[in-house]
């Protein structure tokens, strides 16, 4: 507990002299304002604040923004992936995560949880030092080692454990077979039993820091008694559900073959769709598909730099125009939340054909107030008085994004996650100066690297890496 708590008074954190852009439903810029937090929530913006300060960190030269809400990850998956399959084309149908996936299903051979549980930290920092306050995180396996960090180091995360629970069960690419093969899924419906154990011990624990939602898999691998389950407890308990969706010609044909119907037409047809579902990736989806997600008030998460991997783009546009509330992700990969306000920004302009479409403001909206608003949290994602008080401090001061003409313009297409100066979770700085505050950065990094190494070059050894793929010598970083 803190000081000020300790004594009974209220704690105070000060961000001074910044540009505030509060974001919400009539966003707002305050000039060279101070933003006061009391308590964990946004108690003032005001030009000059005189009163008591526990914490002062100072935003001349910064745009202050609601903290960036990463709407969809994996943790503990990315630093064991990047680099395996960038440059891979894809068998016909199937999603970058397929490739990749035989040297997840190798790791447990060399990687043990202990390792497994610093390869997450590390994967945390990232996420973390990519601007988000808040983290929808869908675990595969024990989530003890994410729960854990949210305790330390002070973010707040929305947490699902994925059903089925096992990486050979959502695909992977067979090389002796040539194509995407679906392991034993074992029994799924159990999944969604442990899923609401866990939200009876952990909702709204740290501080209200950590919650736990639903989280199928998907329509392809989740049986519809399964589904139709996860939506009976989500509605009788109040729940939201996160599940993959439209994610690769693959699932969709599945959910053809097993229904005759789209993804989208499919789950709505079983009654699952609505204002407390969370859908993430949307890329394969038609024209009737946005009518039945404008229709149920169903949420999408937009994630552009993965699917840019796979040489495609999803309908952010089309979703937008359709009035569907979208909130932006990075999944697994790049965990750069600027970046990936950036890929939805040029990938959008790309796929409208005009330059005057999807804007600077748009985007960072749907990263925060429409994040905010598919978590049934209306409280995340602005800096208006009464709201949490989750901030990111970005500098505008370096040789890319200065000077500033228009700070959210020079926000989501000029900067990066190495300008952040810092965030704060309900008023307490998390990062700063690119530092997460609470984690020895440079011993988590050195254990990855180890262990990644290692399961590299076993990985390599017994074939998991993707056709044509070779693990080069070490290079020393
Ligand atoms: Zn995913």
């Amino acid at each position: 507990m803190n000081t000020a708590a300790q004594a009974g008074r209220t704690q105070t954190t000060v961000i001074r002299g910044g540009t505030i852009w509060t974001g919400g439903a009539t966003p707002r810029l305050h000039h060279q304002a101070d933003l006061v937090i009391e308590d964990g929530r946004v108690a003032a913006i005001e030009p000059h604040y005189r009163g008591h300060a526990d914490i002062e960190l100072d935003a001349q030269d910064c745009l202050v923004i609601p903290g960036l809400i990463n709407a969809h990850v994996h943790p503990g998956t990315s630093p064991r992936s990047r680099g395996l399959a960038e440059d891979v084309s894809l068998p016909k149908g199937a999603a970058y995560y397929h490739m990749t996936m035989p040297v997840q299903m190798y790791s447990p051979q060399v990687i043990s949880p202990d390792d497994l549980a610093i390869i997450t930290e590390w994967d945390c920092l990232a996420m973390l030092a990519g601007g988000a306050t808040t983290i929808v995180a869908e675990q595969f396996g024990s989530a003890d080692a994410w729960v854990s960090l949210v305790q330390r180091l002070g973010f707040r995360c929305d947490l699902g454990t994925c059903y089925p629970s096992t990486y050979a069960a959502i695909g992977y690419f067979d090389k002796e077979q040539g194509r995407v093969v679906l392991g034993d899924p074992g029994d799924v419906g159990a999944g969604l039993v442990a899923a609401l154990e866990l939200h009876d011990r952990l909702h709204g624990s740290c501080d209200g820091r950590l919650n736990v939602h639903l989280s199928p898999h998907g329509p392809d691998t989740v049986p519809e008694e399964v589904l139709r389950a996860t939506k009976r407890a989500a509605q009788e308990r109040n729940i939201h559900i996160h599940l993959h969706m439209g994610q690769h010609k693959l699932e969709r044909e599945t959910v053809a073959k097993r229904s005759g119907l789209s993804s989208v037409a499919y789950l709505d047809s079983i009654g699952f769709l609505g204002p407390d579902v969370m859908a993430t990736h949307c890329t394969y989806l038609d024209e009737g598909d946005y009518a039945i997600l404008a229709r149920t008030g169903t949420n999408c998460v937009h994630i552009g730099f993965r699917k840019a991997k796979e040489a495609i783009t999803s309908p952010f546009v089309e979703l937008l125009d359709s009035g569907i509330n979208v909130a932006l992700a990075t999944d697994s990969y790049s965990h750069d939340l600027l970046l990936e306000m950036k890929f939805a920004a040029m990938l959008g302009k790309i796929r409208a054909g005009a330059g005057g479409r999807i804007t600077a403001e748009q985007v960072l909206n749907c990263a925060t107030w429409g994040a905010a608003k598919a978590l049934g949290r209306p409280d995340l994602g602005h800096l208006e008085p009464g709201a949490q008080g989750d901030a990111v401090i970005v500098s505008m001061t370096s040789p890319f994004n200065a000077p500033v003409f228009d700070p959210i313009k020079s926000l989501v297409y000029y900067s990066t996650a190495a300008d952040i100066k810092a965030t704060v979770v309900a008023g307490r700085p998390v990062v700063q100066n690119g530092r997460v505050l609470g984690a020895d950065m440079e011993a988590v990094r050195a254990h990855t690297t180890a262990c990644c190494r290692r399961l590299w070059t076993g990985a390599a050894a017994n074939g998991a890496l993707p056709q044509g793929v070779f693990y080069p010598d070490p290079c020393g970083c």
